[in-house]
């Protein structure tokens, strides 16, 4: 069996890997981006995961590849392919994480609830669209977007000049995504996981809370979602999944409309924020089912721990001082509320680590996990 798994990037989700590498017994190998990241504690070595190179040499090392983002690009990913290493999620999958063009049309084409969206390459084709909807819109970026970067509200046709002229510029050409602006009430995240064999399974939808375009708090499940809308969101993920072939985790990204549907927003193919909770509250880690997933094992139970979980994410850290010394404060007050920390040096807005409190009474959990998360930002 399969026991080596490799990890390309560093960063936290990387790095939330080893302990369950570690409990399974299984070797963890991270190809780091610099020096110091997250997932230090198991790397193999720091390189250019765009350098063929460099990324086969690591591959040799290992029985399966895996990742902590999505930014490996396609041409790396299909000689790994073709020289008959393991590659999960593989780059037929992948595609769909890296490019929201490709990722609209082939949700799509599977039938899929998808915002109305269009591609567009000038200033004409976004004032047709805006003219058609209301004369608001979203501009996106296909590729290399992140937490709200690449995405922009448009009311003008000259909104996104410098992206229309930074295309021009490339010799790939390329097009921008244009989608109408949805009128949603929350947003939510459904996590799945898909193992090479087909077997699924799906957590309870989460609601997603964001602050200026990056995650900063999830319950699990989204209050009111049990009966149909727990059973949609399950449905809307194992069809992507199965549609793309996609293994290892991923998270749908979801908007609830004023309306009561659900549209599709995103596809991150990897362990993901919205999925934190999990690792203390529900029976199976998104970080050990994905180990599990990507080395086709039998995938664990999903079932919630506790009636509520709050996830809240530690942004930016202390401006004094480490997470650990703000531990005896926050321990002493919410002694069972489990803290996590990415081993990252405090910056505005970074990611640093997270909070998860468990228990029945809603408002009482949401008021620990902010409570805890509060120590650690000042
Ligand atoms: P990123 O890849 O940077 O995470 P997303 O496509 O997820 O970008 O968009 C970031 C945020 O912008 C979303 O979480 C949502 O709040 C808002 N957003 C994105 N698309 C739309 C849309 N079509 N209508 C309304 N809000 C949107």
């Amino acid at each position: 069996m399969t026991t080596i798994v490799g990890v390309i990037g560093g960063g936290q989700l990387a790095r939330m890997m080893i302990p369950a590498a570690v409990n399974l017994g299984i070797e963890i190998r991270v190809l780091a981006e610099n020096d110091g990241m997250s997932a230090d504690l198991a790397a193999f070595g720091v390189g250019d995961y765009r350098d063929l190179e460099v990324v086969l040499a690591f591959a040799e090392t290992v029985d399966v590849i895996t990742f902590d983002h999505e930014h490996v690009p396609q041409e790396i990913l299909r000689e790994l392919v073709a020289r008959g290493i393991a590659v999960h999620p593989g780059p037929d999958a992948l595609l769909y994480a890296q490019d929201k063009l490709l990722m609209r049309q082939k949700l799509s084409d599977l039938g899929l609830p998808v915002p109305e969206w269009a591609r567009i390459e000038n200033v004409e084709q976004l004032a047709e669209f805006l003219a058609d909807h209301g004369g608001r819109a979203v501009v996106k970026t296909a590729r290399g977007g992140y937490d709200g970067k690449g995405v922009r509200v448009v009311s003008h046709a000259h909104d996104v000049d410098d992206w229309f002229m930074a295309l021009a510029e490339d010799a790939n050409g390329g097009a921008l995504l244009v989608e109408e602006l949805v009128d949603f009430t929350r947003e939510l995240a459904q996590l799945v996981a898909r193992r090479p064999s087909g077997e699924i399974v799906a957590w309870p939808v989460v609601e997603t809370v964001q602050q200026n375009g990056v995650c900063a708090e999830v319950i699990a499940p989204a209050p009111h979602s049990s009966g149909k809308l727990a059973e949609v969101a399950e449905a809307i993920a194992v069809a992507v999944a199965e549609g793309i072939g996609v293994t290892g985790v991923m998270a749908v990204e979801l908007f609830e409309t004023t309306d009561e549907r659900l549209l599709i927003n995103e596809l991150a193919m990897r362990p993901h924020n919205s999925g934190h909770w999990s690792m203390d509250g529900s029976t199976t880690s998104q970080f050990e089912q994905h180990l599990r997933a990507v080395l086709d094992l039998p995938l664990g139970g999903t079932a919630a721990r506790d009636a509520w979980s709050v996830m809240v994410n530690i942004l930016g850290g202390p401006t004094t001082g480490s997470l650990v010394e703000r531990y005896p404060g926050a321990f002493q007050a919410y002694p069972s509320v489990k803290v996590h920390n990415y081993g990252k040096d405090p910056r505005p807005g970074r990611k640093v680590g997270h909070v998860t409190a468990g228990g029945d009474d809603l408002d009482d959990v949401v008021y620990q996990a902010r409570a805890t998360a509060a120590f650690f930002q000042d």
